[in-house]
């Protein structure tokens, strides 16, 4: 067999790879073969890559690949659960980046020997600078937005969308220049520049807490980045792996959007979320309603008598890292006889699958983790709904207040079960900065403090019950 069909059939079957892998992340089950099988697909084609081209020595490539092993290994030790979104921005930026170095890396070699540039090569170039320009320098702002060295408010300006609107149609002017009049340089490096001009002033219009939405989307165009490196390069498995990428970052965006009832363009432009609480609007109106405030011996005695239980976890576990707790109170209750289940909004947290990671992490069997729809109507049949560190998620503005933000995102019910004990550290609110009428539900029980000092001390007091 010739090199050059052994080449083309082992991206085939990295790329089959990755789509069977990307089949498997659908469930927490499957996706440990998942990443592994999709991994194996990256190293088969980067592999087949090696042989195929003489681009650098062994050397430089074997240096490449150690520093990079390094870097990535010690950042996913090192970063906090919490800080995962940040990881995610940046190295989401680095993808796109890579992929402009490579597109631009073509038009020098092209330009300077000087060859006519075809339609079609001219094109992939562009759009591979102006995509992955725009995704590098969004992701840094996107990171220095979600890290605090970037304000996470939304900065506004006046007509901001029609200039950012007025640099794209400027960079498309400069493209339709160099391809079809004369590859210059300086204009290739205009272009470069306005695209990472746009990449900036992209980001900055929208809050903090909106990052992962904004990260998920510029991750879906990494990838197109990268597909248009590979048509740069002629590479068949960047084009296939680039568009696999594009098309989920672009499916998990709308998940998102659909999980928070917002259209994209209400993410993109509205402004939304400073990404700070808004401590102002804490009990706001509701002088009158009262909280039950109780200790962890009192909803010991609670869940002493409780014959099923749902837990809600949400952003405030993360941040308490409250996940083992959790497992080992679930543990506790499950001994007694309990029936133990954990609902897992899809918005939960800070990321998609925030919650099911931190679990999983916790080893809380996967079939005990259910979905929205899957768990909703059992609330009503439940003793105890445990709140760990949600909000918005169980925020019941969502359902009747048509003037709240919120409103219309599909929520989980624990409002409906027959006790809800609530454990966070104050009424503050969560990220959509509204107050939360389930904290004044009669039904409803308040545990201060942080989650896994609160579950620590429901354990201690419930095996002595
Ligand atoms: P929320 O942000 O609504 O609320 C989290 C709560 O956790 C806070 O009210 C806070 O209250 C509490 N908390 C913080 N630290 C601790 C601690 N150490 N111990 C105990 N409690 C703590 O979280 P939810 O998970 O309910 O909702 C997620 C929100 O994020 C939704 O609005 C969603 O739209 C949004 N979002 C989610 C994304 C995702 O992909 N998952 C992406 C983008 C946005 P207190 O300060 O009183 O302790």
């Amino acid at each position: 067999m010739s090199f050059p069909i052994f080449a083309d059939l082992s991206y085939l079957v990295a790329a089959a790879l990755f789509i069977f892998g990307l089949k498997r992340l659908q469930s927490p089950a499957t996706a440990r073969t998942g990443n592994l099988m999709a991994a194996i697909g990256m190293l088969i084609a980067i592999v087949v890559t090696l042989l195929d081209r003489d681009v650098v020595s062994y050397e430089m490539i074997l240096v490449g690949v150690v520093v990079g092993s390094l870097i990535g290994a010690i950042s996913a030790r090192a970063v906090q659960m919490t800080a995962m979104p940040q990881m995610v921005a940046i190295f989401n930026g680095f993808g796109g980046g890579a992929s402009a170095l490579v597109a631009m890396a073509e038009f020098y070699r092209l330009a300077g020997e000087g060859v006519e540039i075809s339609i079609a090569s001219g094109i992939s170039i562009m759009v591979g600078t102006l995509i992955g320009a725009v995704t590098f320098s969004g992701s840094m702002i996107a990171f220095g937005k979600l890290q605090g060295l970037v304000t996470a408010a939304p900065v506004t300006y006046p007509l901001q969308k029609t200039f950012n609107s007025l640099l794209l149609v400027t960079m498309l002017a400069m493209a339709v220049y160099l391809i079809a009049f004369e590859p210059n340089l300086n204009v290739f490096l205009a272009f470069l520049g306005v695209g990472l001009l746009l990449g900036v002033l992209s980001v900055v219009p929208i809050g903090g807490a909106d990052m992962p939405v904004v990260i998920s989307l510029l991750n879906s165009y990494s990838g197109l980045a990268a597909a248009a490196a590979g048509f740069v390069i002629d590479n068949r498995v960047l084009i296939i792996s680039g568009s696999l990428v594009g098309a989920a970052g672009l499916i998990l965006t709308r998940i998102m959007c659909v999980a928070m009832n917002r259209s994209l363009a209400n993410v993109l432009f509205g402004a939304f979320g400073t990404g700070e609480p808004a401590a102002a609007s804490v009990g706001v109106g509701d002088t009158d309603a009262t909280v039950r405030d109780v200790t962890a011996e009192d909803a010991a005695m609670v869940l002493a008598y409780a014959r099923s239980v749902i837990f809600v976890p949400g952003y405030g576990m993360a941040v308490a890292q409250a996940q083992h707790a959790v497992r080992e109170l679930a543990d506790v209750l499950k001994s007694r006889g309990v029936d133990v289940r954990f609902a897992i909004h899809p918005v939960a947290g800070r990321m998609p699958g925030h919650m099911n990671v931190l679990l999983a992490e916790a080893n809380v069997p996967y079939d005990e983790l259910f979905a929205m729809d899957e768990i909703n109507h059992a609330f009503e049949s439940t003793t105890v709904a445990i709140v760990i560190g949600a909000n918005d998620v169980v925020n019941p503005a969502a359902r009747n207040d048509t003037s709240s933000p919120i409103y219309g995102m599909p929520i989980l019910n624990a409002d409906q079960a027959e006790n809800i004990l609530i454990l966070k550290r104050s009424l503050r609110p969560g990220f959509a900065g509204i107050d939360n009428q389930l904290f004044y539900n009669a039904k409803t029980m308040m545990l201060f403090g942080d989650a896994k000092d609160s579950v620590t001390k429901l354990i201690t007091e419930s095996k002595a019950a």
